[in-house]
């Protein structure tokens, strides 16, 4: 009783929300009960609270394992912003602020400590985690630890390590995706004891899914933003696409801006503003629209090309009708796009020797010299390296998911990455330089005590606390950088938005890269297996859509949803198979009572004469009816 009083206050009062949702609270109470807890719930579900809740309503701090480093500032931004002192750790932050993130949760009121997988197993984690008061472990997209899912990540293995390190804490597993298989594994990697799984269901019963065969897509686009009203996201897979599709629906008068990663980050904020405040009604956008999408009343989400796995269409489908309110959820598929599906997989899987060069490629791209690299990180723009070689991102994508699934490194996702600085010059040469340019002499004392490594190798720095220290603003730091590089000073890279590749091992010779055969095969053959499956909910004509979706997510006891195109074609077929039963009763009553002709058989009915002819038809091809000599029709027998 008191535990439910505590959680539900702790729930008002940091999140203002008055109810939990569906297994929230079973979860919860089982964390703070001390068991070791698998959750199972779909994305959107609110598993976040499932582990927050309980950290605020206990002492300590509680590690939040996850390997999306978007989604762990996206958390930190927020709980900060409810006055909830929090910290994240990944790869693309220097050892400094790593330090100092750390020592506040030894020492500080630190109350979350976001840290990504590859980071778990340095030295200086393992060292302070044991001086941490730790309330929780949650292990986010725990299916990564398993061999046999789709995302597997080495460095989720050594989490039971950490656990071993805290054995009185326990842990709480939270995924969205686990076949049975994966559930299993999950429970022996991460060593848990006993623990209570809870699942919480995938139905949504607010969403209408259904799948278009047309020849047509845009006609077909045009007939859903037309019979929906409100707002909705269109999905397609290319950056062009996005960019043809937004100005074809703009043609046709309506609100509509399109979203990828090519864009600009201010630009992508803003669009994404116009969107949610609903200044534009549809977003046209690749799969990069997605995070932090808070909007609740989207009407429709249609999809103009396949996804690849029934995981990201259920993902980016479910951002409709989060009000509760019916809204659609509408997959376009026209005849050849099984082979365009198909060929996609054959052109974006790499044998074996080709990722091996791609990891060459990729190691000279980022200027890494073989038997350098140990876990450093580097930014990585894919696309700008796709270009440079001439190979699809496709592939390089598929080729560095299986460098990383064999150890050899860890590609994270696109982050804002901060500014890094080299100098060019001796120290000497330096050293006349501040004593010529008195101007610039403090700030350069100021960088110099802050980093002083930066004479050999490039450094991630810290711009505003360069700025505090020097009592400048950002801007006039950004600037004195920028003279300095023009000055052939330094070598000054200013902050963007990259993906960060990390080496969890030094460079090998390229003859020496081993690609473990297993790993290279299950990942073919998982692809192939899920792209399959998206394939099947695409041509299904039979099963209940929402179903085939609840089941791909191991939940065995959904039942049919009624509004999915499916289910409302069956009821029709059903309900004009009732009237026509009913129908034919009633002819045969009449027809019982007095011969009659055609004629006068519509005459009685006055209706519609279409259905009595052709139910007429049906029972006289049935023979239970027969026309006379004299035109007149009877009973048969
Ligand atoms: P998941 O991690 O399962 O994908 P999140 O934890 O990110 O989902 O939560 C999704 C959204 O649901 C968030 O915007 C969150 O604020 C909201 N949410 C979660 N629990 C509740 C609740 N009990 N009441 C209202 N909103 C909630
Ligand atoms: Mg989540």
């Amino acid at each position: 009783m008191e535990q439910t009083q505590t959680i539900h206050s702790v729930l008002r009062k940091y999140w203002g929300f008055e109810s939990f949702r569906p297994m929230q609270e079973q979860i919860i109470r089982s964390v703070m009960d001390g068991h070791d807890t698998l959750a199972l719930m779909p994305t959107g579900g609110g598993k976040s609270l499932t582990y927050q809740v309980p950290a605020m309503a206990q002492e300590g701090v509680c590690i939040v394992i996850t390997p999306l480093i978007a989604l762990m500032k996206d958390q930190v931004d927020n709980l900060q912003r409810r006055g909830i002192s929090a910290v994240a750790v990944h790869s693309g932050l220097t050892p400094r602020q790593i330090d100092i993130a750390l020592d506040n949760c030894v020492y500080g009121d630190v109350k979350f400590l976001y840290i990504a997988p590859e980071r778990i197993a340095t030295e200086i984690f393992r060292l302070r985690v044991q001086k941490m008061h730790v309330s929780l472990l949650a292990v986010d997209e725990a299916h990564c630890i398993s061999q046999w899912g789709y995302d597997f990540r080495p460095s989720y293995l050594r989490i039971a390590e950490i656990r071993a390190l805290i054995p009185a804490t326990p842990i709480l597993a939270l995924t969205a995706s686990a076949t049975k298989v994966v559930e299993a594994d999950i429970i022996d990697k991460l060593v848990l004891a006993e623990p209570a799984v809870l699942r919480s269901s995938f139905a949504r019963s607010n969403l209408s899914y259904s799948v278009r065969n047309v020849e047509d897509k845009n006609e077909q686009l045009m007939r859903v933003v037309s019979n929906v009203p409100g707002s909705g996201i269109v999905y397609v897979r290319t950056r062009d696409g996005a960019e043809k599709i937004a100005a074809w629906l703009q043609q046709q008068g309506e609100s509509a801006d399109y979203y990828h990663g090519g864009l600009p980050n201010a630009e992508r904020s803003l669009r994404q503003e116009d969107w949610s405040a609903g200044r534009t009604r549809i977003m046209v956008a690749t799969n990069a629209f997605g995070m932090g999408i808070d909007k609740s009343d989207v009407r429709f989400v249609a999809h103009y090309t396949m996804c690849d796995s029934l995981e990201s269409y259920y993902q980016e489908a479910g951002r409709a009708g989060r009000d509760g309110k019916r809204s659609y959820a509408v997959l376009l598929v026209s005849p050849d796009d099984e082979d365009r599906v198909v060929k996609r997989f054959e052109s974006e899987f790499p044998p074996i020797d080709e990722i091996k060069s791609i990891y060459e490629k990729v190691c000279n791209y980022v200027q890494v010299a073989i038997g350098d690299g140990l876990q450093s990180s580097f930014m990585f723009n894919i696309h700008d390296f796709a270009a440079r070689e001439h190979i699809f991102t496709g592939k390089i994508q598929n080729a560095l998911k299986i460098l990383q699934q064999n150890g050899y490194l860890t590609l994270t996702e696109e982050m804002e990455n901060p500014a890094r600085i080299m100098f060019c010059v001796s120290r000497d040469d330096l050293y006349k330089i501040r004593v010529e340019r008195n101007d610039l002499d403090h700030f350069l004392r100021v960088v110099l005590r802050m980093y002083n490594g930066v004479f050999t190798e490039f450094r991630a720095i810290d711009e505003c606390e360069i700025a505090s220290k020097c009592g400048y603003t950002l801007e006039h730091v950004k600037e004195l950088f920028k003279r300095l590089w023009q000055m052939r000073i330094i070598r000054y890279v200013p902050s963007n938005r990259s993906p960060i590749l990390f080496f969890n091992e030094e460079r090998l010779p390229t003859d020496d890269i081993y690609i473990a055969p297993e790993t290279f095969l299950r990942r073919k053959e998982m692809m192939h297996e899920r792209f399959s499956k998206m394939l099947e909910y695409a041509s299904g004509q039979e099963r209940c859509r929402s179903r085939m979706l609840s089941e791909y997510f191991g939940d065995t006891e959904a039942e049919d949803c009624g509004i999915c195109d499916i289910c409302i074609a069956r009821r029709k077929t059903s309900k004009s198979a009732a009237t026509k039963a009913d129908l034919q009763a009633q002819i045969l009553a009449k027809l019982s009572k007095q011969a009659l002709s055609v004629r006068d058989l519509i005459a009685e009915f006055r209706c519609d004469p279409q259905p009595i002819l052709d139910t007429l038809k049906t029972m006289h091809e049935k023979g239970i009816i027969q026309t006379n000599n004299d035109g007149l029709m009877t009973p048969k027998g």
